[in-house]
Parts: C-alpha cells; structure tokens; sequence
C-alpha cells in the first residue's frame, strides 16, 4: 500500500550511510506514521526495532535488514546499552539506520539515552518524534487527555523504575493534588501500589479511571473502573499489557465520544457526561 502513497512535495531529508535516525513509530496503528517515518521506512538498511512496534510497519521497509531490540518488563531482553552500541556500530559501518521505537522516542523510551551515546561516539542523528500512547492511544478510547471542563494540567508518570518497582522517587501526593488527570505508562503490573499510594494521598475510590490495553492496535480493549476498584477490576479482567492508565474526570467523556462504538453502529451512551446541562461549545 505505501508504495501507492506519494509523499507530497517538499524537501524531504536524506537518510545518508552512517546516520541513525531516532524515530517514533505511534502507538500501533500505522496510519498514526509520520511522514518523516514513513520517508525513513523506504530509506532505511537497517531498522532496529522495539517490541511495541506492529509488524505492519515493518513490512514497509522490505529492503532493510530488520533487528530486534524489544525489551518487555520481566522478560530478558537486549541491555539498553548494547543496543546504544549496536546503533553505532551500525552507523560507523555505513549502514543508514533507522531506529523505531514505540510511540515517541523521548517519551519513557530512552530515546534520550540512546542519542546520547551516538553523539558520544560522533555518530550523526535526526529525531522524529511520534505520537505517544498516553495522548494518542487515549484518543483512540474516546478519552480527551485535556478538557476544558475537568483538567488544564495533565502528568505522565511511569509506574515502573529501572529496578523493575513503582518509583518510590516519585510525591505521589504532590502528583494528586498538583493534577486533575494523571495518565501512568507501564503501570499494570503495579497496579496495586500506584493506586493504593493515590488514594492515601486524597484522590476518591470513586474517582472514574481507565485501562487501555494494546491501544490503536485490532486488539485495543478498554476498561472502564474507577481508582479504589481498578487494581482488582484489572486482576479479574485477564487483560495484559501493553496499557495507559488514566485516572481523572475526563475518562467521563468516553461515554459520549466512543468513536470506535460508533463506527460499530452504538449511540453515543451519553451525550453529557460531565452534566454540564448545556452545549459543549458555550462558554
Ligand atoms: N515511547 C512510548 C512509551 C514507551 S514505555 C510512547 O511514547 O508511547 C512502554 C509503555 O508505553 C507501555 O508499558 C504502555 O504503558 C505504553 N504503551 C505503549 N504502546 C501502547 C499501546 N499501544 N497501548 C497501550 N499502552 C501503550
């Protein structure tokens, strides 16, 4: 199909021998590309890929060598910095690189790391950032990640330190109070602590939460709960990660705005969520 695809006019960047270009692949599906990907995908020799990377994507660069550097908590995987190295390997053998990684490179990635090292060692680089999954897979499940009715500040916050814990680093009483809604990359397995540490802070049990699980992808589920049953609801669900935790009022509007059920055939369950009692554009 991408071959059909004609990128439109403009001065495209060349992907030249030696370069590593550090690329955010979206969330899953892979009409969420870049142009700048998608130019990156038919340039490439190599691309180094992550495990959250839909195969799909990688059948766009059929003339590149395809290396996997996936690294999914619990699991073994490639050392952070054998991967760093194996990029500049790559690059000083002439080889043009792409580097894909899930959603955006700079976003909980280590896309910092890995540039970093390939500046270190004079390898030349572009970024091309991508849409990350707590603002892109949340759109997906119908959920604004800023409303104007329920939040003018948002946090991301990983539910997962190097050591494999919830980052004790991390004021969860300052996130609380500081931030109407609170999006949680690789948060699942730690469900319990995060939530546990939330509510000891203030937040209300009733407070509406969800789960998305595989986001954009044809697996995307979602989970709608609330902060003091979430831990459980996920447990006695079976669902896995890949997952955004969102916990907040916003979650609220999935229940006009599921555009996925309504491409399905549903009606919308509720055209107010917030209960507003008025149109969505008046002041
Ligand atoms: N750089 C990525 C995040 C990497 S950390 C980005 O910007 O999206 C990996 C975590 O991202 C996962 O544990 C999960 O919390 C989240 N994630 C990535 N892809 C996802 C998807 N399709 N659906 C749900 N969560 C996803």
């Amino acid at each position: 199909m991408t071959e059909s695809v004609t990128l439109p006019e403009t001065d495209w960047p060349e992907l030249s021998p030696g370069w590593v270009w550090l690329c955010g692949a979206g969330p899953g599906d892979p009409g969420l590309l870049t142009l700048h990907a998608l130019n990156a995908l038919r340039q490439a020799d190599v691309v180094v890929y992550d495990a959250l990377v839909e195969d799909r994507i990688l059948d766009w660069a059929p003339q590149a060598e395809h290396i996997y550097a996936g690294k999914r908590g619990g699991k073994p995987s490639a050392k952070q910095r054998d991967i760093s190295l194996r990029l500049v390997d790559l690059a000083k053998a002439g080889k043009r690189v792409l580097r894909l990684k899930g959603g955006d490179p700079f976003v909980f990635g280590r896309g910092g790391e890995e540039a970093q090292t390939l500046v270190q060692h004079g390898v030349p680089l572009r970024i091309i950032p991508g849409i990350s999954a707590g603002i892109g897979g949340l759109a997906y499940a119908g959920i604004p990640v800023t409303h104007r009715d329920v939040n003018q500040s948002v946090t991301f916050v990983t539910g997962h330190d190097q050591s494999g814990q919830t980052p004790s680093s991390l004021n969860w009483r300052a996130i609380s109070e500081g931030s109407q809604v609170i999006v949680i990359y690789m948060g699942m397995k730690h469900a319990g602590p995060i939530t546990s540490a939330l509510l000891d802070a203030g937040r209300d049990a009733d407070e509406p939460c969800a789960v998305v699980c595989s986001a954009t992808t044809r697996d995307q589920q979602v989970l709608e709960t609330t902060l003091g049953a979430m831990a459980k609801d996920i447990e006695d669900s079976g669902l896995e990660p890949p997952a955004i935790l969102c916990v907040g009022r916003s979650v609220l509007m999935r229940q006009a705005l599921d555009w996925q059920a309504m491409i399905d055939g549903q009606p919308p369950r509720d055209l107010d969520p917030l209960g507003r009692g008025r149109p969505a554009e008046s002041a």
